[in-house]
């Protein structure tokens, strides 16, 4: 078991990746926190936990864009638990459109889901492990981190502050023995990319299946999607580290399309 007597908080663990990576890591036996909006998704993983008889979960109503419920959140997780040892900086979502139809207000929705609550689950998480002298801050970013697409102002510019963000929390985190590192996949095949495939075929005027092989996965070096479970081996991987010595780092999961 990687991940015994870890106390993992995984936001947008109520779907796609961050569900995966909270049952990557109660698989382990870690404890974890299913953070999330959506109740009914956060209680489904929560289940698929249990059932595997392995780690331990329990949901918790987080929106990561209130300081107040995040504070609120994290402090019910470690008076349960005793201890924070794993930051999963996930909830997110995507809207795409060209900049000039991209309304304001949808730009802004987005950046502050990804990039405040990135802020703000990170400030609360770091209050618990710099007591504890230790602890992991994994980010969800995406090959959006380091590359650009059409249509995606707001995601590329929010995913490539998190790298940002990241960074700065490895030279703060270390002297309290808290590492910092950003996960960045390619495409998986999630509800937001699902949702993605018809709006871009429309938004760029070709068919869906053009937005897969090209768009999507033009510039992987086999044409596949990367997986669910591969994200979540990188952050469990990432969890039980045991050093300062992998902090600041970015981790393309991409089958190639970005390389450095
Ligand atoms: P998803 O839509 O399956 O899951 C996202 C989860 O985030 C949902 O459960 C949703 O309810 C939750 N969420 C949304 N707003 C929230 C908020 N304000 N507070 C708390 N939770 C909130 O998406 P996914 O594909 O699993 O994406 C997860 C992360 O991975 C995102 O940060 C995304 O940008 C990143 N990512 C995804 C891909 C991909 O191809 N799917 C690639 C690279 C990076």
């Amino acid at each position: 078991m990687k991940l015994k007597n870890n106390v993992a908080v995984v936001t947008g663990a109520g779907s796609g990746i961050g569900r995966q990576i909270s049952l990557s890591m109660a698989a382990e036996g870690a404890s974890v926190a299913i953070c999330d909006i959506d109740m009914e998704g956060a209680g489904k993983t929560v289940d698929m936990i249990g059932k595997e008889g392995k780690g331990e979960a329990a949901a918790f109503h987080m929106d990561v864009t209130s300081e107040d419920e995040v504070n609120k959140a994290m402090a019910a997780i470690a008076e349960k638990w005793g201890r924070i040892d794993t930051l999963v900086s996930n909830a997110g979502i995507q809207i795409v459109h060209p900049i000039e139809k991209f309304p304001y207000d949808q730009f802004r929705k987005l950046v502050t889901i990804h990039l405040d609550g990135a802020f703000l689950t990170t400030k609360a998480a770091v209050k618990y492990m710099y007591e504890q002298k230790s602890g992991s801050l994994i980010y969800m970013g995406s090959v959006h981190s380091h590359e650009a697409s059409a249509l995606k102002t707001a995601y590329v510019a929010a995913k490539h502050g998190i790298l940002g963000l990241a960074r700065v929390m490895a030279k703060e985190g270390a002297e309290h023995g808290v590492r910092s590192n950003v996960i960045c996949p390619g495409f998986v095949k999630t509800p937001l990319v699902e949702k993605q495939i018809p709006e871009q075929a429309a938004d760029l005027g070709i068919s869906e299946e053009d937005v897969v092989n090209n768009v999507m996965l033009g510039g992987t070096v086999d044409k596949e999607f990367t997986t669910m479970q591969d994200v979540a081996d990188v952050a469990v991987f990432l969890a039980g580290f045991g050093s300062n010595a992998l902090t600041g780092q970015s981790i393309l999961v991409s089958h190639g399309w970005v390389m450095n």
